[in-house]
């Protein structure tokens, strides 16, 4: 194919990936003036969608951002702090200021107190080397904390364009949409415009005459659960509501698996709550240790829900992980599926989560 190239965001067109970046159905490139499908459906709904960048254009892309004059928005779900946030962007983002959004706020328990996890994002950006101008708690789903992120996104541009930057799954369109909606109401179409030098799909929403808003394309981080299950169990692991946390009081010796997507070993130590929060639609299931594999084996996708076939057919393998919990207030984290808080410490525990998906232990979010 000769090779065409996006006349909204400059990405070479291709016709094969829906999911990737340039893409355009066969029919569309029959048309005088092609454009890729995410920039047709900004232009005529005003809606942008996400589309996945490879690792290679990745650090092409935070090349240019480096380059560019103005700030950054970086999204994070808070749902999967570590999951979603990108590595590597600290190297590239030199002086610019940067706003820190932590995306579906209404997914957290009510309980919560909302400046503790700002302080707590502060902290954890802080720790991957990630110096933030501020912290915001949204949903872009609700409109929750949506104005004040505008309001502080206009002053502190100061007629500078604005990169919008995050992780595939974030909610990174959802957030843009909103902010389009908001200051333009749904009638008044929004013109994409060609950004010069960028093959990576930008897509550029002007704010003003001289400056623009910038979507780049979502990051995939291959360690996120998401990327390993189907599309219908990506629907059950994907909370949809406010998380109730689950309460589990555990002997040592006795395993909770959720779904048969991840497991947790309770090995050694006293009686012990362990407090699960994940979509609330995911099904737990207490079993004996010394009945865990047998239960796995015989009863995956069928009590152990999800996985189901299609995601069985792929998954890799449930790898252990050991660790000695010495302070209470920990989460044990599994990277885009949930977390498990064991508010006081002296505890071994073995993680399992498909090889790939990564499982952490940070300081307690909540
Ligand atoms: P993108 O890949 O970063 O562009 O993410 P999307 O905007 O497509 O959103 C990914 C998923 O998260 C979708 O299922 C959205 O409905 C959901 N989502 C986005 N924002 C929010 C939010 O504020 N709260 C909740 N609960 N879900 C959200």
């Amino acid at each position: 194919m000769e090779k065409i190239i996006c006349q909204g965001c400059g990405a070479e067109i291709q016709t094969h990936d829906p999911n990737a970046v340039g893409y355009a159905p066969s029919s569309a490139l029959n048309r005088d003036e092609v454009i890729c499908q995410r920039c047709f459906r900004l232009k005529h709904y005003n809606e942008v969608q996400d589309v996945d960048l490879t690792n290679d254009d990745f650090l092409d892309m935070l090349n240019q951002i480096g380059e560019a004059n103005g700030i950054i928005v970086k999204i994070i779900d808070i749902f999967d702090f570590n999951g979603s946030f990108i590595q590597g962007l600290p190297r590239f983002t030199g002086n610019k200021p940067i706003l820190l959004v932590g995306n579906k706020v209404d997914l957290l328990p009510k309980s919560v107190n909302p400046n503790k996890v700002m302080q707590w994002m502060r902290k954890s950006a802080k720790d991957q080397g990630l110096k933030v101008s501020d912290v915001f708690l949204v949903s872009s789903k609700t409109g929750q904390g949506m104005k004040e992120v505008a309001e502080v996104m206009d002053q502190m541009r100061k007629d500078k364009d604005v990169y919008v930057v995050g992780c595939t799954n974030v909610g990174k369109s959802t957030f843009i949409n909103h902010l389009i909606h908001e200051t333009t109401g749904q009638k008044e179409a929004i013109t994409t415009s060609y950004f010069p030098g960028t093959t990576l799909g930008f897509i550029d929403i002007p704010l003003d005459e001289r400056s623009s808003l910038y979507d780049t394309p979502g990051i995939i981080n291959h360690h996120q659960m998401a990327h390993y299950v189907s599309d219908q169990d990506l629907k059950v692991i994907t909370p949809k509501k406010e998380i109730k946390p689950r309460n589990f009081q555990l002997n040592p010796e006795q395993t909770l698996y959720f779904g048969g997507l991840a497991r947790l070993d309770f090995e050694k130590g006293d009686k012990h709550s362990f407090v699960c929060y994940f979509s609330n639609e995911l099904m737990i299931h207490r079993t004996k240790l010394e009945k865990a594999d047998e239960l796995y084996k015989d009863h995956v996708g069928e009590i152990l829900v999800p996985p189901n076939e299609t995601t069985l057919a792929n998954l890799p393998p449930l790898k252990p992980q050991s660790f000695y919990i010495e302070e209470g207030k920990t989460d044990i984290v599994f990277s885009g599926l949930g977390w498990v808080t064991v508010p006081e410490g002296g505890v071994t525990v073995t993680a399992y989560s498909p090889e790939g998906v990564r499982v952490s232990l940070r300081s307690s979010l909540i």
